[in-house]
C-alpha cells in the first residue's frame, strides 16, 4: 500500500512531502486511518540527527490516534471502527525478561515507531506523520475517551506514558510535594497527571509567560527557574522531582531542592550532556540521580484509561503537515502551549 507521509531526506534538509508504502496486513497485524499525531521533540533531535542513528527517509511521529480500517486473521482484540492509538513501541522480542513483565520499552530489541530497524521497506520503521500504519496487534492500544478528544489524546501516547510511568513508579501520591521541571509537552502532562494523582505540584520554568498557565493546567506553585531567589526559596523541600528539559542545564540547582532520601528522575534526552553534578548533593541527603524511558505496553493502557477516567486531555495546537517545519522552530523557542498535533486529513491536499 502506498500512502502519502510528511519526512526529511537528511539531518540538514527541512521535511518535506513523500509517498512511502506499508506492509501487507500480516495475520496479526491492525491496519490503522492515522487521524492525528502529535509532535515530540524527540522527532526533532531524531530528524535532526542530533542523537547518533537516524536512518533516512525519516517519518517521524509515535504519538498517532486513529481508526482501524482493517485487521489480519488472528487478530482478537481489535475491530474494524474502532479508535486506537500507537505510541513508541511497534515491536520487540516478546520473550525476554522485561518484555515479560510488559515492560517492552526496555526490551533489547524494541522496535520504536520509526527509525527502528524492520524486514518492511525501507528497513526501518517510518512514523505517523503519515496517512495509515499497520502494527502488530500487541502494540495497539484502545483509546476510551470520547472521540471529539481525539487529537488531544493523541500526546499520551508519548507525553502521556513518559511522565505517567516515572509518577507511578516512584510513587507519586498525596502528601507529596513533586517538581516538575520544563512545561512543555511532557512537562504540561506531567503537571496534570501528578495533580491527578493527588500529589503537590510545584511547576519549574523558564518562560515566564507560563507562570499563570501552569496554575491552569494543576500547578499548586509556579517557580522561574532563572531567578535564584525563588527558586532558594525552595531548597530541601521536595520529595520528587520529574525533570523533562530537552537540553543541557544545571541538574544541582534543581538536585539541591530534593529533602532527604528524595530523587530527581529525567526524562529529557538533550543530544549532548548535563554539566558534571556535584555528588555532594547526592551524597549529602542519600539523594538519587534516575532515568526512565517512555512506559511499556500494559503501562500505556492503563496511563490512557486513567486520563479518560480523570477527563485528561493535552493541551493542544493543531497544525496542517505542512507547517511541520515552522512547528519545529516555534517548539525550539519554547513557543507552544503545549503541544503541536498534525492533522493527518491535511496530508492528502
Ligand atoms: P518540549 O515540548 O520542547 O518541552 C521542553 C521544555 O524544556 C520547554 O518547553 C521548556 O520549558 C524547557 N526548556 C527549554 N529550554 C530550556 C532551557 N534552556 N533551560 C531550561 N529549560 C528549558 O519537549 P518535549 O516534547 O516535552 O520533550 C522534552 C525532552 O524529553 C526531549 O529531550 C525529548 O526528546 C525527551 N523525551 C524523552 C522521552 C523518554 O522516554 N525519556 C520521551 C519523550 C521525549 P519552560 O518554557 O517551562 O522552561
Ligand atoms: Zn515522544
Amino acid at each position: 500500500m502506498t500512502i502519502k507521509a510528511y519526512g526529511a531526506h537528511a539531518g540538514d534538509q527541512p521535511l518535506e512531502s513523500m509517498e512511502i508504502t506499508r506492509r501487507t496486513l500480516g495475520a496479526e497485524d491492525v491496519q490503522i486511518e492515522i487521524l492525528f499525531c502529535g509532535v515530540c521533540h524527540s522527532d526533532i533531535h531524531q530528524v535532526r540527527s542530533e542523537w547518533a542513528g537516524t536512518r533516512y527517509p525519516c517519518v517521524p511521529g509515535h504519538e498517532i490516534v486513529g481508526r482501524v480500517a482493517a485487521v489480519g486473521a488472528q487478530v482478537s482484540s481489535h475491530r474494524v471502527g474502532d479508535l486506537v492509538g500507537v505510541g513508541c513501541i511497534v515491536d520487540s522480542c516478546q520473550h525476554c525478561e522485561d518484555c515479560g513483565a510488559g515492560l517492552e520499552n526496555y526490551c533489547d530489541r524494541m522496535v520504536g515507531t520509526y527509525n527502528g530497524k524492520t524486514a518492511d521497506a525501507p528497513g526501518h520503521t517510518l512514523g505517523g506523520y503519515s496517512q495509515q500504519i499497520v502494527v502488530h496487534q500487541r502494540y495497539v492500544l484502545h483509546v476510551r475517551h470520547p472521540e471529539a478528544q481525539l487529537a488531544a489524546v493523541a500526546p499520551l501516547l508519548c507525553a502521556g506514558i513518559t511522565t505517567y510511568s516515572p509518577l507511578r513508579h516512584w510513587k507519586v501520591g498525596p502528601g507529596q510535594k513533586v517538581g516538575v521541571v520544563g512545561i512543555g509537552g511532557l512537562g504540561h502532562m506531567g503537571i496534570k497527571l501528578a495533580h491527578a494523582m493527588g500529589a503537590h505540584v510545584v511547576a519549574f520554568t523558564t518562560s515566564e509567560s507560563k507562570r499563570e498557565a501552569a496554575k491552569a493546567l494543576g500547578a499548586d506553585e509556579v517557580v522561574v527557574s532563572r531567578n535564584t531567589a525563588e527558586m532558594a526559596a525552595y531548597a530541601k523541600r521536595l520529595d520528587f522531582i520529574l525533570n523533562t528539559v530537552a537540553v543541557p542545564h544545571d541538574l544541582d540547582a534543581f538536585l539541591a531542592l530534593l529533602k532527604r532520601d528524595g530523587t530527581m528522575t529525567l526524562v529529557g534526552a538533550p543530544a549532548s550532556p548535563h554539566p558534571a553534578s556535584n555528588v555532594f548533593n547526592l551524597v549529602g541527603k542519600r539523594r538519587s540521580l534516575a532515568g526512565s524511558m517512555i512506559g511499556g505496553i500494559p503501562e500505556t493502557q492503563e496511563m490512557l484509561d486513567f486520563c479518560a477516567k480523570h477527563g485528561i486531555v493535552a493541551e493542544i495546537e493543531l497544525i496542517r503537515a505542512d507547517q511541520i517545519n515552522q512547528a519545529y522552530e516555534r517548539m525550539l523557542k519554547n513557543d507552544v502551549k503545549y503541544r503541536f498535533v498534525i492533522d493527518s486529513a491535511s496530508l492528502g491536499g
